[in-house]
This record gives structure tokens, sequence and C-alpha cells, in this order.
């Protein structure tokens, strides 16, 4: 049997990517949509500061985090994975968000074996401490860092993400996808030890 040590972000990968954007749009009183997100970075979406932003996380990111939907299928594909695998969630919230994310992982059913809150959007330790097998992802520049350090990742498709990716990359769309292609890869892996 072939275990593997999948490690899973959380905002935008289990969660629905675009969550915050209601709150961000009513808090900065604009009208954002969907379609515009073609950037990481929320500030430069939004044309807002670094203070404002900071503010504006500081009274309502906590709450945001928490009432946010899981994407479609995450909780059933999660589930059938942690019957075999090592789930680990390694995400750049702050640590001090560490119990409403275990909290709002058991209310939404997701099974897992560790959560790491990093407060930093350097992942690549975490993924050797953990001896990651497979990274699922959101953040282009944490996919092609982990890629760097040579681990596997898959890029979970949304809009400020598209680009031109390395061989260590798949882009997946889905989270019924995400089994398929962890399917493949045990079988390509279990074929390379025969
Ligand atoms: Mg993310």
């Amino acid at each position: 049997m072939t275990n593997l040590n999948i490690c899973i972000d959380i905002d935008g990968t289990v969660t629905d990517p675009y969550y915050w954007l209601s709150d961000a749009n009513r808090y900065f009183n604009r009208r954002v949509g969907i379609q515009d997100i073609t950037c990481y970075d929320i500030k430069k979406v939004m044309r807002i500061d670094k203070d404002a932003y900071d503010e504006f996380y500081h009274l309502y990111g906590e709450d945001i985090h928490w009432k946010s939907a899981a994407r479609p299928g995450t909780k059933e594909v999660i589930n059938r994975l942690s019957l075999m695998h090592h789930i680990h969630f390694v995400s750049a919230r702050g640590k001090n968000l560490t119990d409403m994310s275990r909290d709002w992982l058991k209310q939404e059913g997701i099974p897992s074996d560790s959560v790491s809150l990093l407060g930093s959007s350097y992942k690549v330790k975490a993924a050797q401490n953990l001896n990651c097998d497979l990274f699922i992802e959101d953040c282009l520049s944490n996919a092609l860092e982990l890629a760097q350090a040579k681990f596997n990742v898959l890029l979970v498709d949304c809009n400020y993400n598209r680009a031109i990716l390395p061989p260590q990359i798949s882009r997946v769309y889905n989270w019924s996808q995400i089994e398929s292609y962890i399917r493949d890869f045990i079988f390509k892996k279990k074929k390379q030890l025969a």
C-alpha cells in the first residue's frame, strides 16, 4: 500500500476562493467581481493600501474565515483520502487562528492528521518537515516555490493563478479531479517501485 503525506492549503483550496469578496466590497465600498480577481494580492485587486487592508482583516478576518464555505466535494474526497493517506493542512493564516481553523474543519466534516498555520506564505520548510508527497495549493507563487524545492504540486485553478506551469505542477479544476490525479499518482508510484 502506498500511503502519501498530502499537504493541503486551506483558503481557496478547501474553501471557495472568493468567499471574502462580498464582505470586502461592502467594507471598502467597491464593486469588484470574481472575474476581476486576476491577482492573488487582495490589496491590488481592491486598490487599497496595506494599513486599510490590515484593519479590515483585524476586524473581520476571523469571522470571514469562520463563515466560509468549502468547495463542492471537498469533504467527501478528503474523507476517502484520509482512509489511506495522511492529511496535513498547511496554511499561511496566523497561528492565532489555529483553534478556529480546526473547529471549522471539524464543522465541515473534514478530517486531518495535523493543522499547521504558519503565519507566512513560505511553505517549503513545513512541506519538508511533513515529508510531503503532494501539495495541494491555490497560490501560484507558493506552488512555484514548492515545485522549485522538488515537491509535486496540484494547483487548484482560480482566476488569479493562471500561468504556464513547470512539470512538477499540475492544474486541477475541482476535488473530483484531485482524487483522480492522486489515484494515477499512486499507480505510477507503485509501478516505479515494482
Ligand atoms: Mg490559499
